[in-house]
Parts: C-alpha cells; sequence; structure tokens
C-alpha cells in the first residue's frame, strides 16, 4: 500500500510515454514486499534542471534516466564511478545521503544477457553499427569480453572515428562494412536505424557468415536488421533482455536484491 514511507523511484526522459519501466520496476517492488513505487516523468529539455533538482526536493531514492538526457545528466551529480567516465552517459542514479551516484548499467545489461544465453564472444569479430550513447556502452562490454576485431561503423562516420578513438576499435565506412561482412560472428544494431517504419539497411549485405548472430539493441519493433536475420534463418536477438538486465542491475543498485528477470524474459515477441 502506498503511504508515507513509500519510496519513490522514476524514469526522466523524452518520450517516455511508452516506457515498459513502470511496469517492470513496480513489479519487481511487489514481488520484493518493498514499500516502492516508480513513476514515468516525462519533459522537455528546458525543464529537465529544474525537474532533476526538484527529486532532490521531493526526496526520490533513485531514478533512471533515458533519452536525450543521458549525457546532460552527469554535470548534476555528485559522483559519477570511472565506467560512467569511459562511456560518457548515465541511466541510472541512486540517492544516498541526500548525494546522486550516476551510474551505467546498459553495458552490465548486455553482458549479462549474452551469458543467459550461453553467448561466447571471446575471440569473435564483431561489428557495432551506430555511434551514439548506447554504442559506447556496448563497445566498454565488447572491450571487457575480449573480443577478437571489432569494428564501428555510422551513418556520419566522424562520429564512428571518434568512438573508434576511445575504444580503440577499428571504424569503417557503410559502404565497406559490406565487405567487412563475411568476415563478422556478431553484427550489433546500436543505431536508432528501425525506430521509424520507413527505415532501410544503411549498407548493402553481400555474403555473411551462415552462423552470424544478429543482435538489435532495439526492443519494440520489427527493424530492418531483425528482418534481414529472419528472411536469412540467422540466429537474432532484440534488446528486451539487455533492457530487462539492465534494469535488474538498477534494481540490485537501488533495493540491494538482483530481482527476478525470468518472468519478464519475453514481453514482447516478433515470432
Ligand atoms: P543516440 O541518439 O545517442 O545515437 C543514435 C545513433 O543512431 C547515431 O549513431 C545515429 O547516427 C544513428 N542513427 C539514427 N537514425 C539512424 C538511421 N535512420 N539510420 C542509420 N543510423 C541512424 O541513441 P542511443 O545510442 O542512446 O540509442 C540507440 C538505440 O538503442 C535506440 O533506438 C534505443 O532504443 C536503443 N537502446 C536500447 C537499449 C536496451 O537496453 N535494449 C539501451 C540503450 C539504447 P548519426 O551519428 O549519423 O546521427
Amino acid at each position: 500500500m502506498v503511504n508515507a514511507d513509500t519510496k519513490l523511484f522514476a524514469i526522466l526522459g523524452c518520450p517516455v510515454k511508452h516506457s515498459f519501466s513502470p511496469q517492470l520496476y513496480n513489479e519487481w517492488f511487489r514481488k520484493e514486499s518493498l514499500n516502492c513505487i516508480y513513476f514515468a516523468i516525462e519533459l522537455n529539455i528546458k525543464s529537465f534542471k529544474k525537474v532533476f533538482n526538484c527529486m532532490r526536493f521531493l526526496g526520490f531514492s533513485g531514478f533512471n534516466i533515458t533519452l536525450p538526457y543521458k549525457a546532460e545528466v552527469i554535470k548534476y551529480l555528485d559522483i559519477v564511478d570511472n565506467v560512467v567516465k569511459k562511456i560518457g552517459s548515465v541511466n541510472t542514479v541512486c540517492v544516498k545521503n541526500n548525494k546522486f551516484y550516476g551510474y551505467n548499467t546498459d553495458w552490465m545489461g548486455f553482458i549479462n544477457d549474452l551469458s543467459d544465453k550461453n553467448i561466447n564472444l571471446k575471440n569473435k569479430n564483431i561489428l557495432v553499427v551506430g555511434a551514439g550513447g548506447a554504442a559506447r556502452s556496448i563497445l566498454y562490454a565488447l572491450k571487457k569480453l575480449k573480443t577478437d576485431k571489432i569494428y564501428i561503423t555510422n551513418r556520419t562516420i566522424k562520429n564512428a572515428e571518434k568512438l573508434s578513438k576511445v575504444f580503440n576499435v577499428g571504424s569503417i565506412s557503410l559502404q565497406k562494412a559490406r565487405d567487412l561482412l563475411p568476415s563478422i560472428d556478431m553484427l550489433i544494431n546500436c543505431s536508432s536505424c528501425g525506430m521509424d517504419l520507413q527505415d532501410v539497411l544503411p549498407f548493402d549485405v553481400g555474403k555473411f557468415k551462415c552462423k552470424l548472430i544478429v543482435y538489435d539493441l532495439i526492443y519494440n519493433k520489427l527493424t530492418p536488421f531483425i528482418k534481414f536475420a529472419k528472411a536469412n534463418k540467422l540466429k537474432v536477438f532484440t534488446g528486451e533482455g539487455m533492457l530487462i538486465r539492465q534494469g535488474a542491475c538498477n534494481f540490485e543498485i537501488w533495493t540491494g536484491i538482483y530481482p527476478d528477470v525470468e518472468k519478464f524474459k519475453k514481453f514482447r515477441s516478433f515470432d
């Protein structure tokens, strides 16, 4: 029951009306019998600072940050760890003794999802598409997983080149991605390509390994990457596993409990 002791949590972003997070965390709070509640708060760029300060005054215990504020939020936090400094974005804030601690758990969600799916990327060749915040988290994770070669490609090549220097990986134009594909074991879409129904694959696909795995971080759309994988009977994963597991890591940061991820394993299916 919600009462004066109820701890407050939320997601801040724009848009968040579609967000699955309230359903996810409120279910976990209920399951663990914790007196906590989670809201979705949609805010525009002009009100971000004000809303952020309100979180402090209203006594929120923690919150998630999503697009487009994941980098912006860093300057308002009291403490961030080295992972945040490397990745450059925060998706989770925990309030302890009135201090705001910022974390990035997207990379952990990806690693935990691969582990639960028994996918070992050690010595594998990876092609990352996209060079935004999500790509940074994935590159960080891939480095931890001791993959062999990592290449990054992006619509705006200079953004890929920038990331290739930060993470010491190869960058390649979309045109050349086609030639590289036959040597790739996993293609990871970290771009927003597919969020719009009109989007098409950003590069021509020629030859590829019959064991190529396609992993698309987008979790709620039938993207061109998913369509390509399904049409060619390739193993394909959407971002739902990563999303749920980063949520589980956030829940553990806030409550000390790693929740049950089984129930939410497949909240949206394209099969
Ligand atoms: P950003 O806005 O930071 O970056 C977007 C990237 O996508 C840029 O590299 C951009 O290229 C590229 N891009 C955008 N539109 C297109 C297009 N039509 N065709 C090709 N490339 C395009 O977003 P994020 O990195 O934060 O997020 C990317 C996606 O990942 C989102 O759709 C988000 O939903 C998903 N995501 C999923 C998570 C999960 O847990 N499953 C976690 C985080 C993100 P350019 O540089 O040229 O602008």
